[in-house]
């Protein structure tokens, strides 16, 4: 009856409409729908007649509608959508649901009130939304969770108060092996990388990546034992054409015990853990955040600005520390070290600040800054004609930088100083990296007309059968044998050995760190060329070594 009531041009009219029209009466009850309705729901217009509207709509939304119709009263021609912000869902006669949005309205006919109501199918429309929201909260190249995600889910679980932990974990040597290997090794080896710490997350906890190379693991369980597994998964080489690419891996964790715990800090905190785990060895580590090691970090960062500050002010200074030639005493020259006093952590020394610039990047300005003051120093020796040697220390760290050669070249022109007095040191470590290279690189130092000399002799993994490829002028043997010379035997073998070495090899030696006498006397007799150590003079200002030397003539 509703059928003949309708107008016969307007029911042909919504009939040629896309989307589904229905109409019900007040209580529901569906009275006419079009074609379009037939066709979505899978319903035929016979079977739907005469049911309520409620048996297109799932359980929950079944149960909201009695008091959305009480509640519903647009005004005339008005017309209230649903789903439009926020998802609504409508079931098919086979049970499948499907995302719609639903213009409502009402009307009066014959003196009776109806709904009626435009369903649209909006599936292609949410996918698109989906994978859009896919694309904004997930990195591309793994397809994993991205950092927004990841401070999402975390907020998730701390307002579930589960007390998550998170781990951060970062390879270690990322940046060099994929300079080496080129920029399609990049992004081979996070490929991998995330692979392998999904495998090894396993079902229980939520992995992304953060940033860069930086991946984030958030876990219910036992940190400390995941956190094992991870760097043990992302250290297995990873095939890379015929080669194996070998990376280092550091994580940090952070757990939520503490109640102030928000996504953010206790993401900063596991990040903080990581780069310092990262920063205290090449390979990597395992480091917990503690209220302890975020002192230290802050402190770090602390002395990190201070430090920038005097390289970029010149207010570090230069300490000389005398050598004298075994056989007469006489001066040979000296070694340049840095000292730093700043006004805020008081007296802060090598040990402690030379790492820090390593780690921070900052060593090489702290080269160029130490390496002028020594030449210009050099420089005024050669001018009053003291035949003094000046060495200066070079750090493993800038050994790697391809442009060495030059910046030491470009010092020696601005400075006038003649090469032949200079001799640099250098570590052992800076060697065994990638031994080829710094033998190139040793090479052009060398053309200059510098000496070199290899610090702290004996502490590091020397390979012999390089040793003697490098272009060495000089052994210096570690304090840390000269202390134990001549009592402890293993001691004196060591020493021995090293000068029987040098000489075979045509190098000189130095003992470092000669505090007694004895060590002295012992050393001489084996055949050490060059002493430094206190027993002949501690690192002096430059004024105290301009008055060492006028008493200690350089023969
Ligand atoms: P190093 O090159 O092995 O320098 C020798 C260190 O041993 C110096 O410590 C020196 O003061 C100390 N020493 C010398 N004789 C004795 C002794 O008889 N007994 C004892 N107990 N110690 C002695 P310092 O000045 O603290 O320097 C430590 C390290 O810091 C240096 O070790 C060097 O590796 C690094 N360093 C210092 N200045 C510079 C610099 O300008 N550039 C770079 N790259 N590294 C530097
Ligand atoms: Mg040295
Ligand atoms: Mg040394």
């Amino acid at each position: 009856m509703f059928e003949t009531a309708l107008a016969e041009p307007l029911a042909s009219i919504l009939n040629t409409s896309i989307d589904a029209v229905f109409v019900t009466t007040r209580d529901g009850t569906i009275v006419w729908v079009n074609g379009a309705a037939e066709n979505m729901f899978g319903w035929s217009g016979a079977e739907m007649r005469g049911r309520n509207i409620a048996l297109l709509m799932p359980p929950p939304v079944k149960n909201q509608h009695d008091s959305f119709l009480a509640a519903f009263r647009p005004g005339r021609g008005v017309t209230h959508v649903l789903g439009i912000d926020r998802s609504l869902d409508a079931v098919r006669r086979d049970g499948t649901l499907i995302p719609v949005e639903i213009g409502i309205s009402t009307f009066e006919l014959n003196g009776d009130r109806y709904f009626a109501g435009f369903v649209r199918d909006i599936s292609e429309r949410r996918a698109a939304g989906e994978r859009l929201r896919f694309l904004a909260t997930h990195d591309q190249i793994t397809g994993l969770p991205n950092g927004m995600l990841f401070v999402e889910e975390l907020k998730a679980e701390l307002a579930r108060r589960t007390a998550p932990a998170v781990i951060v974990i970062t390879p270690v040597g990322f940046w060099r092996v994929a300079e080496r290997h080129g920029r399609s090794s990049a992004e081979h080896m996070i490929r991998m990388i995330a692979k392998r710490l999904r495998d090894a997350a396993g079902p229980g906890a939520f992995v992304g990546r953060i940033h860069g190379e930086s991946f984030a693991v958030m876990t219910l369980g036992d940190p400390m034992g995941l956190a094992k597994k991870l760097c043990d998964a992302v250290s297995l080489p990873i095939a890379w054409g015929s080669v194996h690419l070998h990376l280092g891996a550091a994580a940090g964790i952070a757990t939520s015990r503490r109640t102030d715990s928000a996504p953010d800090p206790l993401l900063q905190d596991a990040h903080s853990a990581a780069s310092y785990a990262a920063s205290r060895s090449p390979w990597g580590g395992i480091s917990l955040f503690t209220e302890d090691l975020g002192r230290r970090i802050a402190r770090e960062a602390l002395m990190e600005e201070r430090l920038r500050e005097a390289i970029s002010q010149q207010t570090l200074t230069l300490a000389l520390q005398p050598k004298v030639r075994a056989r007469d005493g006489s001066l040979s020259g000296a070694e340049a070290l840095a000292r730093w006093h700043d006004d805020v952590l008081g007296e802060v020394p090598p040990s402690e600040f030379v790492p820090l610039a390593e780690r921070t990047g900052l060593i090489g300005d702290l080269g160029r800054v130490m390496l002028r003051l020594a030449l210009m120093q050099l420089a005024d020796w050669q001018r009053r004609s003291l035949p003094l040697t000046m060495a200066i220390n070079i750090s493993a760290v800038d050994l790697r930088q391809p442009d060495l050669a030059l910046r030491l070249a470009d010092a020696i022109r601005e400075t006038g100083c003649d090469p032949v007095g200079i001799v640099i040191e250098l570590t052992e470590s800076a060697l065994i990296d990638d031994p080829e290279q710094a033998t190139e690189r040793l090479h052009a130092i060398k053309a200059l007309g510098v000496s070199l000399s290899l610090d702290d002799f004996g502490t590091g993994y020397s390979s012999l059968s390089y040793l003697r490829h490098f272009p060495i002028d000089s052994l210096k043997i570690d304090r840390s044998f000269v202390i134990d010379t001549p009592d402890i035997a293993t001691a004196a073998a060591v020493a021995h050995t090293v000068v029987a070495l040098a000489k075979s090899l045509g190098m000189k030696t130095i003992a470092e760190g000669v505090e007694t006498e004895a060590q002295a006397s012992f050393l001489r007799d084996i055949g050490v060329d060059v002493f430094q150590g206190f027993l002949f003079g501690r690192p002096l200002t430059v004024a105290q070594f301009a008055d060492f030397a006028l008493s200690h003539p350089a023969s």
